[in-house]
C-alpha cells in the first residue's frame, strides 16, 4: 500500500511503498477513508519528539474495517470506524477507575519479538502512536479503534478522534461546565473551537473567545462564543475583567505556554477553576498569586479532554448528524495523499481549520 514516510526530521514525507504484516489476533487492519493533518503530525516531523525513523504519521483516521484478527471481537469487515491515539486496555488501574485516558497499557506496538505491523524491505516503518495515519492501509490494535454510525461523513468523524474529543472532553470532563456559568477560551484552534461548542452544548452562559488571529476569532462566534477578544490589541485579562466584571467560572486555556496558563489562573472569579488543555513544553512552570488560592480559585490540568473515546465519539456522531454539533466549518480542505507536505506547511498559518486527506 501507498504511505507518506518520513525518513529524516525536518524534511518533506516521500509517498511510497510500505508492506502490511497480517493481522495479530487483536489487530484489525483498516482502509483509511480520511485523515486529519494535525499540528502534533507537524511538531513530529520536525523532529520534537526524535521518535524512530523511519516514521508514518498522521493519528486522526476514519475508514473501513478490510480484516480482523482472530480474537477481535468489537467490529467486524465493513464496520465503520474512526481511530483514536487514546486508546485503553481494560485491565490497568486507571482503565477500572473508569479514567481510561491515563491507561498504562495503551497497546501502541506488538509485544517484542514479533515482526513489525509495517516495513519496507525488511525494514521497520513506526506508526506514530501506533495508528500511522498517512496511509492508504492501517493495521491498528482493535482498542484504538471505535465505531461509527454509517451515516457518518469520513472526513466529519477523521476530525473528532484528536481535536475534537480533546476540546469537547475538557469542558464536559475536565471543568465540568455547567449551565449558566461563564467560560473564556484562550487559543482558538481545533481543539479551542471545539471547546466553545462544548461550552454551548452545556448551556453556558457566556462564552468568551480569545485568540490573536482574526479569522479564529470569527470561527469561534460561529462555533458558539458570545463575546470575542483579540489578544494582539487587547490585554485578555483586562478584558474579560470589563466583559464579565467578576471573572470567570472557567479558563479554557489551549495554548500551553507560560503566559496564557497564568493569564487563565488571573481572569478566574472566586472559586473559578483554570483547566490547562494545551501541552507545556518539559521544563515549563508557572507563577500564581498564591494569596488567590484563598478564594478557592483552582489550576488544574487535562490529558486528551479526559476522554472515553468508546462514549465520546458515537455521541459527537450523533449530535452531529442530529445537527446540534458543527463539524463543516473545522473542514478548511480535502487533499489527496500526494499533497501532504502541503497540508503539513499550511499549519505554519493556522486558520482553526482542519485539512483533511482524502483517499
Ligand atoms: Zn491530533
Ligand atoms: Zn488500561
Amino acid at each position: 500500500m501507498k504511505a507518506a514516510v518520513l525518513h529524516e526530521f525536518g524534511a518533506d514525507l516521500v509517498i511510497e511503498d510500505v508492506q502490511v504484516a497480517d493481522p495479530a489476533p487483536n489487530e484489525v487492519l483498516i482502509r483509511a477513508v480520511a485523515s486529519g493533518v494535525c499540528h502534533t503530525d507537524r511538531t513530529m516531523q520536525l523532529g520534537a519528539n526524535a521518535l524512530p525513523l523511519p516514521l508514518l504519521l498522521g493519528h486522526e483516521v476514519s475508514g473501513v474495517v478490510e480484516a480482523v484478527g482472530s480474537d477481535v471481537s468489537y467490529v467486524s469487515v465493513g464496520d465503520h470506524v474512526s481511530t483514536t491515539a487514546s486508546s485503553f486496555c481494560g485491565y490497568c488501574r486507571w482503565c477500572m477507575r473508569g479514567e481510561l485516558h491515563h491507561c498504562e497499557n495503551k497497546g501502541r506496538s506488538r509485544p517484542t519479538g514479533m515482526a513489525p505491523r509495517l516495513s519496507q524491505g525488511g525494514r521497520a516503518v513506526e506508526p506514530f502512536v501506533g495508528l500511522g495515519g498517512f496511509a492508504e492501509e492501517l493495521l491498528v490494535h482493535e482498542r484504538t479503534l471505535v465505531k461509527i454510525p454509517d451515516e457518518m461523513p469520513f472526513e466529519m468523524a477523521a476530525l473528532l478522534g484528536c481535536a475534537g474529543i480533546t476540546g469537547l472532553g475538557a469542558v464536559r470532563h475536565a471543568a465540568k461546565v455547567t449551565a449558566g456559568q461563564t467560560v473564556a477560551i484562550i487559543g482558538c484552534g481545533g481543539v479551542g473551537l471545539n471547546a466553545i461548542q462544548g461550552a454551548r452544548l452545556v448551556g453556558a452562559a457566556r462564552i468568551i473567545a480569545i485568540d490573536r488571529i482574526p479569522e479564529k476569532l470569527e470561527l469561534a462566534r460561529l462555533m458558539g462564543a458570545t463575546d470575542a477578544v483579540n489578544a494582539s490589541e487587547v490585554d485578555p485579562v483586562q478584558a474579560v475583567l470589563e466583559l464579565t466584571g467578576t471573572g470567570v467560572d472557567h479558563a479554557i486555556e489551549v495554548v500551553g505556554i507560560e503566559s496564557t496558563i497564568e493569564q487563565a489562573f488571573a481572569m478566574l472569579d472566586t472559586m473559578g477553576t483554570a483547566t490547562v488543555v494545551g501541552v507545556p513544553r518539559p521544563e515549563m512552570k508557572v507563577t500564581i498569586p498564591a494569596v488567590q488560592l484563598l478564594l478557592e480559585k483552582k489550576l488544574q490540568g487535562t490529558k486528551m479532554g479526559s476522554t472515553r473515546p468508546r462514549i465520546d465519539i458515537p455521541l459527537y456522531c450523533r449530535l452531529y448528524l442530529d445537527g446540534r454539533l458543527q463539524l463543516d466549518p473545522l473542514l478548511s480542505e480535502t487533499m489527496s495523499l500526494g499533497r501532504v507536505n502541503e497540508a503539513l506547511t499550511q499549519l505554519n498559518n493556522p486558520t482553526g481549520a482542519r485539512t483533511v486527506l482524502t483517499f
